[in-house]
C-alpha cells in the first residue's frame, strides 16, 4: 500500500515537472524572445500576426514529438523546428500537418544510412520519410541552425523538408501542391519550373542548382529562397515570386 502511495505520488511529481516544462516554454515570455532573436519571418510580422504566429508554434509543438539522436535537444531548436513548420502554412488559416508526427534531429549531416560520423557520402541535411518511415522527418541540427542564421544565404533546410510535406499532402510529391494551387495555373507552373531548370543549368540563375534534381527538389529550393530572402527572390525571380505568392497566400516582400 505504502508503495503505491509513493508511485503515485512520483508519477504525480513527474507529471508536474513535465507539465511545468512545457507550461514554462509556451506561456512565458521565453517563445516570444527565442522567436525575436531567431526568427526573421516573425520579426517582420505585425503584432497581431505575431500573436497567430506564436500560437501556430505552440499548437505545432504540442501535436509533433521532436527529439535529439544521442543529444539534448535545447528550447530554440523546437522553435526552429516549428518555425520551419509555420513559416510555410501561415497563410493556411487552421492548417496543420496531418503527415508528420515526430522530428528526430540528428547532430549533423547524415548519409542514405542514417549515419552521421565519418564523411563518407554525408552530405544529407534533411528528409521525409516515406514507407515505414511515414510520418517521420529527419533534419540535421547543425542545417537548421544555418538556415536561421543571419548571413546564411538563401538556404533554408527546415522550411525546404516541410514543404516537401505540403507538397506531399495531395499524395505526390512532385513540385505540384495540388491542395494549394488553383487548376488553371498547373500548367504554367510546370513550364515556369522547366523553364527556370533551363536557366539554372545554363548557369543563368542564382538559385541553388540542387534544384534541377527534378520538380519536387525545385518547388523546395525556390520556397527556402522565397521565404529567406523575399525581396532578393522578387527582384531577381518576379514571376517565380507571383507563383508562389499564389500557393502560399502570402507576400514575404515588403
Ligand atoms: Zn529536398
Amino acid at each position: 500500500m505504502l508503495i503505491l502511495a509513493l508511485a503515485i505520488v512520483i508519477v504525480a511529481l513527474i507529471y508536474f515537472f513535465i507539465r511545468k516544462k512545457s507550461a514554462a516554454l509556451w506561456h512565458s515570455p521565453l517563445l516570444k524572445q527565442l522567436l525575436t532573436q531567431h526568427i526573421d519571418f516573425y520579426n517582420n510580422l505585425n503584432d497581431e500576426d505575431k500573436k497567430v504566429f506564436e500560437q501556430r508554434v505552440q499548437r505545432f509543438l504540442t501535436d509533433v514529438h521532436i527529439e535529439g539522436l544521442g543529444f539534448e535537444i535545447h528550447d530554440i531548436d523546437s522553435i526552429m523546428v516549428a518555425s520551419s513548420a509555420v513559416i510555410p502554412i501561415f497563410g493556411f488559416k487552421g492548417w496543420t500537418y496531418r503527415n508528420v508526427t515526430n522530428v528526430l534531429l540528428y547532430p549533423d549531416t547524415f548519409n542514405n544510412e542514417f549515419q552521421f560520423e565519418g564523411t563518407k557520402d554525408r552530405n544529407i541535411l534533411g528528409m521525409v520519410g516515406s514507407g515505414y518511415m511515414n510520418g517521420q522527418m529527419i533534419l540535421s541540427r547543425s542545417a537548421l541552425v544555418k538556415g536561421f542564421s543571419k548571413n546564411s544565404g538563401e538556404e533554408n533546410t527546415g522550411i525546404h523538408e516541410f514543404v516537401h510535406l505540403l507538397d506531399k499532402a495531395d499524395g505526390a510529391t512532385d513540385g505540384i501542391p495540388e491542395s494549394f494551387l488553383a487548376h488553371e495555373y498547373i500548367e504554367p507552373w510546370v513550364k515556369m519550373m522547366h523553364q527556370e531548370i533551363r536557366n539554372i543549368e545554363m548557369d543563368h540563375s542564382d538559385i541553388n542548382p540542387y534544384a534541377t534534381t527534378n520538380q519536387a527538389e525545385f518547388f523546395a529550393v525556390v520556397s527556402e529562397y522565397f521565404f529567406k530572402k523575399p525581396d532578393q527572390f522578387q527582384n531577381n525571380h518576379p514571376e517565380l515570386y507571383a507563383m508562389l505568392s499564389k500557393i502560399f497566400g502570402q507576400h514575404p516582400a515588403e
